[in-house]
């Protein structure tokens, strides 16, 4: 297939936020990934029609620019060394048809609200990022789906192929990349709008969280609402300026699985002539794909996002310094996040060894807390489920773990919905085996409710303090 060439990123008021980079390692590289094992992609039926979504994706413009880029980077430098806490959290896997205001309205708002508790409880500024406006495509771990003696092509994503169980929609559509490219666009759109339209104003999402804790059965919160209120109000006694507070900051990221989707919104900064991935302000590399040699992990080297690797409970410390080495050569703050997945019954002894190991070397990466995928499990009657209590444990072990190896907790990692789905097993509304058949929703992994994600930041603001 032929490449693209790299376009020029224009950075439309994005040139005050220069940061300095190290040098170009070149930007021939970027097609380096296409002669490594490049697992976990789509088999697209037909080469042309892939290379014309390709191109038309080349020619679109940036989702995201290199100065917002960088500023992240700063961000995530300061929550690696304990001054910010990292907040990110959205659907496991988005969908074009719930890309609708509402539900996107729903979800910041979930988000927002668990930010400001944990800033409360960490007495940090909170990094707020949504897995959202470009998380379309889905690692599996089988390639296909067997139903009443039909096989068909697994689920990838709606950027790869449709969730019906029929031919015509499980074949992968290279259009889809595109349509994943402008769900994005009008995604990110809205967070821009909301996130600076008065929408994320801090009182108004302090009154949010005051409803929250409004009725009876999540009145054991009360108590930190209520010392949040008396400092709300200390704050405007002191003459704060909460006009100053009416809008935040979120930053966008996914997984970046598709390396034909990723390479063709890498772009050459043309202030800088250094290559960015314009798809999203973060890109993570999955747990099935970090492999140190293959062709995510090289991509992702490339560019001067910052970029995230899931570690399993298996990761060995030699995995996560050849990961750190090839992804951050230079020990750039900010640069690598690594997000820990390890499960609730094995994070006490799966995760200090590796920060021990890692902090040993002399780095201090972000190490943040997936409390999600390491506790996922299928029902007697066949549901992927997580239970509520196993999540927070996790939460819990990570802090442990942190304490005991004289590291930093930087962030938490999670699929969560704004919407009252019933996906996930527990929290104050007690759902129940029976109770999950009822608002099930989501096309991949179970996602926190709204209500469970605020608990959930009510239990982490908690520890964040103790
Ligand atoms: C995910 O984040 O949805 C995911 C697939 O996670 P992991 O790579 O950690 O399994
Ligand atoms: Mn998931």
């Amino acid at each position: 297939m032929s490449t693209a060439p790299a376009t020029r990123l224009e950075v439309p008021g994005g040139a005050g936020d220069d940061v300095p980079g190290p040098a170009p390692r070149s930007a021939g590289g970027l097609d380096a990934h296409r002669d490594l094992p490049r697992v976990q992609q789509p088999a697209w039926p037909d080469a042309g029609a892939l290379e014309s979504a390709v191109a038309e994706l080349s020619a679109l413009p940036p989702l995201v620019f290199a100065g917002e880029v960088d500023r992240l980077r700063g961000r995530l430098a300061e929550a690696a060394q304990g001054r910010a806490f990292l907040l990110q959290g959205g659907d496991c896997a988005e969908t074009f048809a719930d890309a609708t205001a509402d539900a996107i309205r729903r979800r910041v708002k979930t988000v927002l609200q668990m930010a400001v508790v944990l800033t409360y409880g960490a007495s940090l500024p909170v990094v707020k990022m949504g897995r959202m406006a470009g998380q379309f495509a889905k690692p599996r771990s089988s390639d296909s789906e067997t139903r009443d003696g039909v096989t068909l092509p697994a689920y990838r994503g709606d950027a790869v192929n449709g969730f019906a169980f029929t031919e015509e929609a499980r074949t992968p559509d290279p259009q889809r990349l595109v349509k994943a490219y402008h769900t994005a666009a009008s995604t990110l759109n809205l967070i821009r709008a909301f996130t600076s339209g008065g929408f994320a104003d801090l009182r108004q999402v302090h009154e949010w969280n005051r409803g929250f804790v409004g009725n009876s059965a999540t009145s054991a919160y009360a108590d930190l609402a209520g010392e949040i209120d008396r400092a709300m109000a200390f704050m405007a006694a002191c003459g704060a300026d909460f006009d100053a507070l009416r809008s935040t900051e979120m930053f966008s990221s996914h997984e970046a699985l598709l390396l034909d989707y990723e390479r063709a919104l890498t772009r050459i900064d043309s202030r800088t002539q250094l290559p960015y991935d314009v798809s999203a302000h973060f890109l993570w590399i999955g747990e099935r794909t970090r492999q140190v040699d293959g062709a995510h992990v090289d991509l992702l080297s490339r560019v001067r996002n910052p970029v995230g690797v899931k570690l399993g409970p298996t990761t060995t410390p030699e995995d996560a310094l050849a990961l750190a080495d090839k992804l951050d050569p230079d020990h750039e703050p900010g640069r690598l996040t690594f997000v820990t997945r390890m499960g609730a019954g094995r994070i006490r002894e799966a995760l200090p060894p590796l920060l021990r190991a890692v902090a040993d070397a002399g780095r201090t990466p972000l190490w943040i807390c997936d409390p999600m995928h390491g506790n996922t499990f299928t029902t007697a009657s066949g549901v992927k489920t997580r239970r509520f209590d196993e999540v927070v444990d996790e939460v819990r072990g990570f802090f442990e773990a942190h304490r005991e190896a004289g590291t930093v907790p930087g962030g938490l990692h999670i699929e969560l919905t704004g919407d009252d789905v019933t996906e996930v097993l527990g929290g104050v509304e007690d759902i129940d085996d029976a109770a999950l058949a009822t608002r099930y929703e989501t096309l991949c992994d179970p996602r926190l409710n709204h209500q469970q994600s605020l608990e959930l930041a009510f239990l982490a603001a908690d520890m964040l303090r103790g």
